[in-house]
């Protein structure tokens, strides 16, 4: 009964995060969810002794990710899955840490198991998840505090990302650690941002950037370099590389992922 009970309580979710309405997309929304629930439960038990995959966020094992790269109980991404790898294998987070995880979501939920890291807390300008409620680009916490920050795909939402970063590094204590994720288009290197960008226009952004909510499209090398003009030390990162095909496959990675370590002096 508890499935039951947990499909009731994410409808009720979504009603909070839409404030109450109910699009067409909110209808594909719930039964997309509810139907990722029952594929997560059969394909778990009804595996047939073929447990291809595994999510190293939630612990799932089954057959396949839903449509080949969500995990089903989790609904994680590749990149979600790279991170929990990234932690439990490379910075190995004290349960002291004190971690902060911007827009947090199922996946970093299990990641960052609360039961667990006793200092975690998740921050989002709206999202009921959260543990604060905060503007990326005006942070009301503390200079120099924070171990470790998860910062995935958020970025390229924030029209200020300059101040955003700053934040970033202002909460960040010296020596801590962030891991900042954005999305790039394809091998460019350069960022593009066009005069054309009007925040209400969402077919515009989708057509300019491939995404209704985003303001810009990253490229690698000036990404890199706006990190870094906030003051971090970046490693970009190939953890991905370390694996073979067989456990790129079996954890569900993208071999071209690269990740942006960003450390406090
Ligand atoms: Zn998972």
């Amino acid at each position: 009964m508890t499935f039951v009970q947990n499909s009731i309580n994410k409808i009720k979710y979504y009603f909070i995060l839409n404030r109450g309405t109910l699009s067409k997309y909110g209808v594909y929304q719930i039964f997309y969810s509810v139907y990722r629930k029952y594929y997560a439960i059969l394909t778990q038990y009804y595996s047939f002794g073929r447990n291809n995959v595994v999510c190293p966020a939630c612990g799932y094992t089954g057959r396949k990710f839903v449509k080949g790269r969500t995990g089903p109980k989790c609904w994680s991404s590749a990149r979600h899955r790279l991170l929990a790898l990234y932690i439990k294998n490379i910075q190995k987070l004290s349960p002291d840490c004190r971690i902060l995880d911007i827009a947090p979501n199922i996946s970093t939920g299990y990641i960052f198991d609360k039961r667990i890291y006793r200092n975690y807390a998740s921050v989002d300008l709206d999202s009921p998840v959260a543990d604060v409620h905060a503007d990326l680009t005006n942070l009301s916490i503390k200079d120099n505090v924070i171990e470790f920050i998860v910062c995935y795909h958020v970025l390229e939402h924030i029209k200020d990302d300059t101040k955003s970063m700053q934040e970033l590094y202002r909460v960040l204590k010296s020596g801590g650690t962030a891991i900042l994720q954005v999305p790039f288009s394809g091998a460019n290197d350069r960022t593009f941002e066009s005069d054309d960008y009007d925040s209400t226009d969402r077919a515009m952004n989708l057509k300019l950037y491939g995404h209704p909510t985003h303001v810009r499209r990253y490229g690698k090398i000036d990404y890199l370099a706006k990190l870094e003009s906030s003051g971090f030390e970046v490693q970009m990162d190939t953890y991905v590389n370390s694996f073979s095909e067989h456990e790129v496959a079996k954890y569900g990675l993208d071999k071209n992922e690269v990740l942006f370590v960003c450390r406090k002096r």
